[in-house]
C-alpha cells in the first residue's frame, strides 16, 4: 500500500500552517512550524500569495496531507461525492471524516491519523466484531469500532492510550465508551463542526477547472 514518506513536517512547512499531523508534538514549542517560518529546501524565498489556482491547489493539498490520502484515492473521493445529491465539498469532507482511520483518532484512540492508521494496519480494532485492517474502511451510523481483545481483555499499549479518559472533545456524532475500549458513530459527521479548518469549496473549484 502506497503512502507518504518524507518527513511530514515538512508537508506543513510547505502549506504554511500547522497540518496536526504528529501528535502531542504539535501543541509544543519543538512543532517545526513554529520555529522555521520558511518553506523546506535551500534559499526558498518567503511564501507569497499565489493565483486563484495555486491557492485551490493548496486547499487540495492540505486536505490530502492531514487525512493521509495519496492522489488517486483523493480523486476517487471527489469523484464519489460529485456523484451524490448534496453539497460537494460537504460530501468530500464526510467521506473523508467517515474512514477508519480518521474516526480512530477522532476517539482519541490514538495521538494522530498516522498512529491510528498504523493501529488499524496492523490489526488491533474490530468494527462490529469483526477485525478491519484497512485505514479506508468507512464507517457508517450504528457501527462499534472497539480494539481487539488480546487473550480476553484489551492490549496493554491500549489501556495507556485509554487511561485517564479522551484527551481530546469527542465529536458530537461519536460515542465513547473508555472503560470498554470502545466507540459508536452515532450519525454521520457534522461537516459544519469540523475543526480541520479545510475550505472545501477551493477543492470543488480545483477538480471542476
Ligand atoms: Fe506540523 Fe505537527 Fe510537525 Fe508542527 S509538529 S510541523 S503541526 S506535524
Amino acid at each position: 500500500m502506497a503512502r507518504y514518506t518524507d518527513a511530514v513536517c515538512r508537508q506543513c512547512r510547505r502549506a504554511g500552517e500547522k497540518l496536526f499531523l504528529k501528535g502531542e508534538r504539535c501543541y509544543t514549542p519543538r512543532c517545526a512550524v513554529d520555529r522555521r517560518k520558511r518553506p523546506p529546501g535551500d534559499n526558498i524565498p518567503r511564501r507569497r500569495k499565489g493565483s486563484d489556482w495555486a491557492l485551490r491547489l493548496r486547499e487540495k493539498q492540505k486536505a490530502r496531507q492531514i487525512y493521509g490520502v495519496l492522489e488517486r484515492q483523493f480523486r476517487k473521493y471527489f469523484e464519489l461525492a460529485h456523484s451524490q445529491k448534496g453539497v460537494t465539498g460537504d460530501l468530500l469532507l464526510q467521506e473523508l471524516e467517515s474512514r477508519l482511520d480518521n474516526v480512530v483518532f477522532r476517539l482519541c484512540f490514538a495521538d494522530s491519523r498516522n498512529q491510528a492508521r498504523q493501529f488499524v494496519n496492523h490489526g488491533h480494532f474490530t468494527v462490529n466484531g469483526k477485525k478491519v485492517d484497512i485505514p479506508s474502511y468507512i464507517v457508517k451510523p450504528g457501527d462499534i469500532i472497539a480494539w481487539k481483545p488480546k487473550d480476553g481483555s484489551l492490549p496493554k499499549f491500549a489501556e495507556v492510550v485509554l487511561e485517564g479518559g479522551p484527551k481530546r472533545p469527542i465529536p458530537e456524532w461519536l460515542r465513547i465508551d473508555a472503560a470498554k475500549g470502545e466507540g459508536e458513530i452515532l450519525a454521520k459527521p457534522e461537516v459544519s463542526a469540523l475543526d480541520s479548518g479545510i475550505d472545501a469549496r477551493k477543492i470543488v473549484e480545483f477538480y471542476s477547472r
